[in-house]
């Protein structure tokens, strides 16, 4: 449904400031859900429910969303007075799925979604919009509404407050009151009972993995993070390359969109209302399994496994999980190009990436990073990259699952390490062509990253600088 109205009261629209947030909100969370259908360049959205939910985790003072990251835009006005009183940027399974074959080849899906804003005291108009990633070579991506619909929070038939799960839950980390804070909540899938233990070693772990990598580290004191101990009725979750189905009380899968590293949520309805049981800005899914994967999307989670099946290879786990929720918190794009993805033309020709960390225009004066770039660095910056490449290669020919892949990957690793550690400008901000998982045409600020590499490497000064922005505007 399209409401070409909305589009005007955007234009005539002003925006709410911090002392608004009486005026229009109570201390609580609606949160909507959605259903989200299309194929490649077709979508539309559907109303499914609104819920009201408990305390309002996110910043009463920065309502209005300036860091212009994610797929979409949620945009709630007051219906009164067509006053902008909130908005916020997030990215959807359903828009990654556009990029598969399965899409390209005209099949249609429909995803469940949510959003969350806080709870408005008078009706208001929610606009959903989409970044056009559809435009022509060269031009802008720009947002355009793909729906619109009207919610008046006193109506009781219109907001479901049915209590939901009673899990039990306790802090990891607490710091102070949630609207100052950026606050994350762990949840478990694949646990039993009996793994429940392994759960709370797990929520301290990857909360420690996080806290020690910079620039989370010097922001330690703005974070708190929660864990909800989700009972599943089987361990381990599902593999259906290997036909292997487990019981579980998320859904988690395997072999999204055919990757069989990718691990995302079948169930955003069971999600939202667990992850609802505690003040939540960021979710954290740890998986109670041992192959290699995870996942994250901005603003919506992150997953991460947490056994290895590999002696020796634990340390991946961190390198995910961080990787991960570097997607999720920031927004910050994949800068690897070389690894097997199931996107076709994730970013189209052309078109710049909204991502922080990558871009298609490599020149000193318009590049979008360039106040970090020294005037000695040249820019494109020049790296050894056909050798990488051809080392990249001969890894991308070993399989994953053969019992010595972790000995023959290892020397291999080792080179393609010693190459970005020792080109030139390495540790210099410039422009490194080869990010957004193609070869030419995209550009990284830094030869290597924790985006870039499978390694414990750290997060560029580009992509810490927007993790930076995102605490900044949780913690006002
Ligand atoms: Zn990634």
């Amino acid at each position: 449904m399209k409401l070409s109205l909305s589009v005007l009261i955007l234009f005539i629209s002003t925006s709410a400031f911090g002392q608004d947030f009486e005026n229009y909100f109570s201390d609580s969370t609606m949160r909507v859900d959605y259903y989200h259908a299309g194929t490649k360049g077709q979508e539309s959205i559907s109303l499914d429910k609104v819920y009201y939910e408990g305390s309002w985790a996110g910043s009463k003072k920065q309502l209005v969303d300036n860091l212009n990251r994610g797929d979409y835009l949620l945009r709630v006005f007051d219906l009164e007075t067509n006053a902008l009183i909130y908005s916020h940027g997030y990215s959807t399974m359903f828009n990654e799925w556009q990029t598969t074959d399965e899409a390209i080849g005209g099949t249609t899906r429909t995803f469940n979604e949510t959003v969350r804003f806080p709870f408005p005291k008078k009706r208001v108009m929610i606009s959903i919009s989409r970044r056009d990633k559809f435009v022509a070579s060269g031009q802008k991506l720009a947002f355009r509404e793909v729906f619109a619909t009207t919610i008046d929070p006193n109506d009781s038939t219109e907001i479901n407050r049915e209590p939901r799960h009673r899990y039990p839950s306790y802090d990891v980390v607490n710091n102070g009151p949630p609207e100052t804070k950026v606050d994350i909540v762990i949840i478990g899938d694949g646990y039993t009972k009996q793994d429940m233990e392994k759960f709370r070693n797990g929520a301290k772990h990857f909360a420690e993995v996080l806290l020690n990598t910079s620039p989370f580290k010097e922001h330690r004191a703005d974070f708190n993070i929660r864990a909800i101990e989700v009972e599943s009725a089987e361990s381990g979750i599902d593999k259906p390359d290997k036909n292997v189905w487990k019981n579980t009380a998320l859904n988690s899968t395997y072999n999204t969109f055919g990757s069989a590293r990718y691990v995302l949520i079948d169930d955003n309805r069971t999600l939202r209302d667990i992850a609802g049981i505690v003040p939540y800005d960021y979710i954290t899914v740890l998986i109670n399994d041992d192959r290699y994967g995870g996942g994250g999307i901005y603003n919506l989670y992150t997953t991460t496994y947490t056994k290895s099946d590999a002696p020796g290879q634990e340390w991946q786990m961190d390198y995910v999980y961080v990787h991960e929720f570097g997607h999720c918190f920031a927004g910050l794009g994949d800068e690897y190009y070389t690894s097997q993805v199931s996107y076709n033309e994730f970013y189209p020709k052309g078109a710049e990436p909204w991502e922080p960390n990558l871009t298609s225009i490599a020149s000193r004066e318009s590049i979008k990073w360039k106040e970090f770039i020294a005037p000695e660095t040249p820019v494109p910056t020049p790296w050894e990259k056909s050798e990488f490449d051809s080392l990249e290669a001969l890894r991308g020919k070993l399989d994953r699952l053969a019992p010595d892949y972790y000995q023959k990957r290892e020397p291999l690793i080792k080179q393609t390490d010693e190459i970005l550690k020792k080109t030139e400008f390495s540790g210099k901000v410039g422009a490194f062509e080869g990010a957004g998982y193609v070869s030419k045409g995209l550009y990284r600020p830094s030869a290597d990253c924790r985006m870039f590499s499978l390694s414990l490497v750290g997060f560029d000064p580009v992509c810490a600088a927007a993790i930076d922005d995102v605490i900044a505007a949780n913690t006002r």
